[in-house]
């Protein structure tokens, strides 16, 4: 029986993707094993959002065939679009895929698997605006899902390589995901996080993205879905109903990208709002959804942006209740406007606006952690006793003590005790 692995970089879509594409090769008989062992077939499906993500990409095929020179290497996903040319030339590929991810993936692979004297380069068609995907995620751990809804993005931000590297919006047909989902549900999962580049966007048989919670809702009340990451704008107000009119299934987690606290680079980035209607619309959702946990990403070191700038931003990500803030230095993307916009500052104010900024991040989890305490949260299992540990509903990490034995993939309910470094809080039962 041949053998795979899959290197996956990037976000939760490449991750809803890897696992479709395991469920494919294992339908036809490839075993998987996990990255870093030497299989027949290794696949890097990779993400080109940052400078960083594309060298993480090179390395870890150049891993991969020092690892196993005779193996046969595919490299798919965004930076395979990104970057073709230079993929098409790297030696220890064999096969390079564009995006989308092909659904009969398996029928492009040789047979038997033999390597190539240079890459051979497949280029796939676009999905048509309502699309459907044969097959199932695999997840080997059961317990969340990420359950794939749309592919890519209209709104061209200024910074951003995706509506290049996963074409415009487009949304999967409604009862292809209910399929899915009654599948990832029979098969023990107990969370499914709807993924997507933009899932605000999701429109399909009169449906949109807070209608579609609600059919999935209605296949059964012993899971609970998580949101991935949410534009702000669009359907923001009534997913935020939603989420408070059924807080026990819908996990109180609302992933915002914010991108920067500051207007006059917002619209350099060609965000769609400004600061102060984003500010609005999360204090909301705040004041509805006791112990939300806000999430965003901001970008530092945008071309353009003065020590005020920054200034203001920091301000404003003072003010904002936010639990989970991931802070980037800006990295231009070949291709983008942005790339070619002159001021960026120097690297070392960059730099040092990163960290303050990652400074106040950590300040804002740990009052984020510390306002749980003495709450009882419900925690999904990823290990069991002797050590159980898992994410509550509100994405903390929690470690759990407790005299009965706890099963992995199992939804406990432990309160909250302490909040300890390293992002993790300790629960009892
Ligand atoms: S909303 Fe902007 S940042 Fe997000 S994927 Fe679309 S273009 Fe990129």
């Amino acid at each position: 029986m041949p053998t795979f692995a899959i290197y996956t970089s990037g976000c939760r879509l490449n991750q809803a993707d890897t696992a479709l594409l395991a469920d494919a090769l294992q339908t036809r008989g490839y075993k998987p094993l996990s990255w870093g062992n030497v299989a027949d077939l290794l696949i890097v499906n990779s993400c080109a959002v940052t400078g960083v993500a594309s060298r993480k990409n090179r390395q870890a095929v150049h891993a991969a065939r020092r690892l196993a020179p005779d193996a046969f290497i595919v490299l798919m996903g965004c930076d395979a679009v990104a970057e073709t040319s230079s993929w098409a030339e790297n030696p220890d590929v064999d096969l390079v895929i564009s995006n989308p991810k092909p659904d009969s993936f398996p029928d492009l692979l040789p047979s038997p698997l033999q390597r190539n004297s240079s890459p051979k380069l497949v280029r796939t068609t676009p999905l048509p605006e309502s699309f459907t995907i044969s097959g199932t995620g695999l997840y080997p751990e059961r317990t969340r899902a990420n359950l794939k809804i749309q592919e890519g993005c209209d709104f061209y931000c200024s910074y951003c390589i995706v509506p290049y590297t996963r074409g415009p919006a487009r949304s999967r047909q409604l009862n292809d995901i209910l399929r899915e989902a009654e599948i990832l549900l029979e098969r023990g999962h107990l969370e499914l996080v709807l993924s997507g580049v933009n899932i605000a966007t999701y429109q399909n048989s009169s449906c949109d993205l807070p209608a579609l919670i609600e059919r999935l809702l209605c296949l059964g009340d012993h899971f609970r879905i998580r949101l991935g990451s949410t534009e702000p704008g669009l359907c923001l107000d009534r997913l935020v109903d939603i989420m408070a009119a059924y807080p026990k299934r819908i996990c109180r987690f609302l992933h915002l990208p914010v991108q920067y606290g500051e207007d006059s680079i917002l619209r350099r980035m060609k965000r769609h709002y400004d600061c102060r209607t984003y500010e609005q619309a999360v204090l909301h959702a705040h004041k509805r959804i006791p112990g939300l946990c806000l999430g965003s990403d901001i970008i530092v070191g945008f071309p353009g942006e003065t020590e005020e700038n920054f200034q203001t931003c920091r301000a404003f990500v003072e003010r904002i209740p936010f639990g989970l803030l991931h802070v980037f230095p800006y990295s231009p993307r070949p291709g983008t406007p942005a790339a070619s916009m002159t001021g960026r500052p120097s690297s070392a104010d960059t730099r040092r606006r990163a960290a303050d900024l990652r400074d106040l991040a950590a300040q804002k989890y740990a009052a984020f952690a510390d306002s749980q305490l003495g709450q009882t949260l419900p925690v999904l299992l990823e290990t069991s006793s002797p050590s159980p540990q898992g994410w509550s509903d509100n994405y903390l990490k929690v470690r759990i003590s407790s005299k009965l034995p706890l099963q992995a993939n199992t939804i406990v309910f432990p309160t909250i005790t302490a909040c300890k470094a390293n992002r993790i809080v300790h629960g009892r039962i």
